[in-house]
């Protein structure tokens, strides 16, 4: 069984080697404002990413990381890095199947303000 992260419209479909057993919330700015939940990945375990114009993109803070989003649902889908040579991915783990994300354990990132993991 192929293992797919689809936006609402099923128009981004991000296919993963394994589903996450580990996703985090991070309660940044902008994580916060997508409610998003991330599932962390190296380039090699995301085995296709969605072409660049089913997408649009948007970027802060230094704009070192591209968060990209469904043109169609607005879905937000997945981050990269700008720099080729950063091979860590995150994500959107709502994305996943329901039981995907019922299952796993949900860790709390204070991307706020200390940088590390709450619990
Ligand atoms: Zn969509």
């Amino acid at each position: 069984m192929k293992k797919i992260a689809a936006c609402h419209c099923g128009a981004v479909e991000i296919e993963v080697a394994g589903f996450p057993t580990v996703v985090t919330e991070c309660n940044c700015s902008l994580c916060r404002s997508y409610g998003v939940i991330w599932a962390y990945y190296d380039a090699d375990d995301v085995r296709s990413l969605p072409e660049a114009a089913l997408t649009a993109t948007y970027a802060w803070n230094g704009r070192h990381v591209d968060f990209h989003r469904c043109r169609a649902c607005g879905c937000v889908t997945h981050w990269m890095p700008r720099d080729a040579s950063r091979t860590r991915r995150g994500i959107n783990a709502r994305l996943f199947p329901v039981e995907v994300l019922a299952a796993a354990r949900v860790r709390h990132l204070d991307g706020a303000d200390t940088g590390t993991y709450l619990d």
